[in-house]
């Protein structure tokens, strides 16, 4: 659910600040189609709203956690997010810089759990690992190698084919190479 918070009647003047308690009902972060959640269903977040000369500035602090399956291993990854983030609003300009996409102009509101999640999402690594060294799954039997003491190990099968198949490649590569030489002889 959107936490909008009202813009009308602020009731300060310029150089002045409001200070918010919030509750943010942040929904699940998703990544390659894997969610990653909040355990709790609302954080505390705190809104500061100072009146400038021209427009609001605001700042958004809150902290969260996120869950979710480990990229490597699948196991249980946490994200811990910590956000002090700053923007400014004024409705009377077209530069971007100076306008948030998070405040409804026509509404008068700013939409804090929208510009909380967009910050979760920045944060959000490309991977998330359930401890950085996590070891991931073995390719050839699928155990979780965090689970194994020492090297994990396959003895490689010996596959005749895979040989022919490698003599084959060698010997297109020289077949390639002579014919290289072939046409500089001839002054190709
Ligand atoms: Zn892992
Ligand atoms: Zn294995």
């Amino acid at each position: 659910m959107a936490t909008l918070y009202s813009l009308r009647n602020l009731g300060i003047s310029p150089g002045q600040s409001k200070h918010e308690e919030l509750e943010l009902e942040l929904a699940p972060y998703v990544q390659a189609g894997v969610a990653y959640a909040s355990p709790v269903s609302a954080v505390p977040g705190l809104l500061d709203v100072t009146m400038m000369t021209e427009g609001l500035s605001f700042r958004l602090r809150f902290q969260a956690e996120l869950h979710g399956p480990c990229a490597r291993c699948l196991e249980d990854a946490t994200l811990h997010v910590n956000v002090d983030a700053h923007a400014v609003h004024d409705s009377e300009v077209e530069d971007d810089q100076l306008r948030s996409e998070w405040v409804d102009d026509d509404e008068h509101e700013l939409d804090v759990t929208g510009w909380a999640q967009e910050e979760v999402g920045v944060r959000f690594p490309n991977r998330l690992l359930c401890r950085k060294d996590c070891r991931g799954l073995c390719d050839t039997c699928g155990i979780d190698l965090n689970q194994v003491d020492g090297v994990h190990t396959h003895d490689k099968p010996s596959d005749s084919r895979w040989d022919a198949l490698r003599t084959l490649q060698l010997g297109t590569e020289e077949q390639a190479e002579n014919d290289a030489a072939d046409a500089l002889e001839r002054g190709e």
